[in-house]
């Protein structure tokens, strides 16, 4: 736990709160998210990396768990001072990342523009060229669908899950929650296969477009998100179909998964579907929920879905896309060179469908058939605790 001191606009001296938990190292360098949120604290960044631990041993490759962050909020600050942010925070991170420590990643809050100063500012530091982030720019350093690798990967792990009862992604009216960078990608690969999007949100409401959201439509909210920084209540305005619903703290529900549909990605952030909303999502017959977010769904509301027999996948296993090709990444910077796209992409497909069999067939050794929750947290954890027990009481 450590102090960011920064200076703003104005400059008038800020101080927020940093953390970095390195949680299990037995199969590789501590790997996970680095989230720059106004709610971080340290035990989010713990339940986080907890979670990461399994996740990155479901991936197939050599990352141990880990995950970093900051109570700071990026919005409404200017490049400059989200700079100055990353140079403070990089002068004490430094001394415990590195490419064969601990290799932080993006996640909420931290998208290419942190990655960028947090790069520049491990580089000047260590004067060394290492990949020892991820989530790099592809001009210096980065995978190609990285950005992309979340989204798409839940994507193609709903599709496997869909498949094990006959079913195809096509044509299925969807939910996703979010507007950043899991959320974009899952919205975009859901349209390249034909499916109807017909929700968004960010922390202030929700648009929920019955015309669906097409991939013009989803430039725009990309443009809106990532350039302008903007709200997705615009999304509204521009598109006067679509409805905007504000986000009613006072509610002990969310009106967005009280919206009719068959398939629903959560893709914000943690608890974002209570008990209530996973009654609300089976009255209305939906037959999928694919975590993109870590852990969006209550522990209640897990309970609910999977006593109704609905396919429900953790986020450990469904948004494993992410880390499983910043791990191509690193073995790219490894390689000093840089796959094509199609490569990147048929790997992650690999790596999702291997996920998805070990999962099922893990739930079925211990009895459990068909439960992609207990099928991930077991894999996960057998091979962990192997290469524990392997390596002694160190
Ligand atoms: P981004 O910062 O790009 O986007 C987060 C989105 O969620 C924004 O729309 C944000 O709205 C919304 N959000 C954040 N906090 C809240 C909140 N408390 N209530 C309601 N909405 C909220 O983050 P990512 O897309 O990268 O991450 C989203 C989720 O996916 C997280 O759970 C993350 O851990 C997980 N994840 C991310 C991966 C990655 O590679 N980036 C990989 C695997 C999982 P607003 O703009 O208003 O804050």
């Amino acid at each position: 736990t450590f102090r960011v001191p920064w200076v703003d606009d104005q400059s008038r001296i800020r101080v927020n709160r940093g953390y970095a938990i390195e949680m299990n190292s037995s199969i590789g360098p501590y790997k996970g998210g680095m989230r720059f949120h106004p709610s971080v604290n340290q035990s989010i960044l713990k339940f986080l990396a907890f979670e990461q631990v399994f996740k990155n041993a479901l991936t197939t490759l050599p990352l141990g768990g880990g995950a970093a962050g900051c109570d700071f909020e990026p919005k409404g600050k200017s490049d400059d001072e989200v700079m100055r942010f990353c140079q403070s925070f990089m002068a004490e991170m430094v001394r415990h990342m590195g490419a064969h420590t601990d290799i932080p990643g993006g996640d909420i809050g931290v998208g290419s523009r942190e990655i960028g100063y947090l790069f520049g500012a491990y580089k000047k530091l260590t004067n060394q060229f290492t990949g020892a982030l991820t989530g790099k720019g592809l001009q210096w350093g980065g995978s190609r669908f990285r950005p992309e690798a979340a989204g798409y990967g839940c994507v193609y792990f709903a599709a496997e899950m869909l498949a094990t009862r006959g079913m195809a992604i096509e044509e299925q009216t969807c939910l996703v929650s979010g507007s950043g960078n899991v959320a974009q990608h899952t919205a975009e690969k859901l349209i390249q296969l034909g499916a109807r999007v017909v929700t968004l949100s960010d922390s202030s409401g929700h648009v929920f477009d019955p015309d669906g959201i097409d991939a013009e439509k989803l430039a725009f909210v990309k443009r809106l998100k990532n350039l302008r920084r903007g709200r997705i209540r615009e999304y509204a305005d521009k598109y006067p179909h679509a409805v905007y619903t504000p986000a009613d703290p006072s509610l002990d529900h969310n009106p967005l998964w009280s919206r009719r549909a068959d398939c629903v990605f959560p893709c914000a952030t943690q608890n974002e579907i209570g008990e209530k909303d996973a009654y609300a999502l089976i009255n209305n017959s939906v037959k999928l929920v694919c975590e993109g977010a870590n852990m969006p769904c209550s522990s209640e509301a897990i309970a609910v879905l999977l006593g109704k027999k609905i396919l429900y996948a953790p986020g450990k296993a469904a948004n494993a896309g992410g880390v499983a090709v910043s791990g191509l990444e690193l073995v790219q910077n490894s390689m000093r060179l840089s796959w094509l796209g199609e490569e990147v992409d048929e790997r992650l497909r690999i790596i999702i469908r291997e996920i998805h069999r070990t999962c099922l067939e893990a739930a079925e050794e211990y009895g459990t058939p068909g439960n992609y929750l207990n099928g991930a947290n077991i894999a996960g954890f057998v091979k962990v605790v192997n290469a524990m027990v392997d390596q002694g009481v160190v």
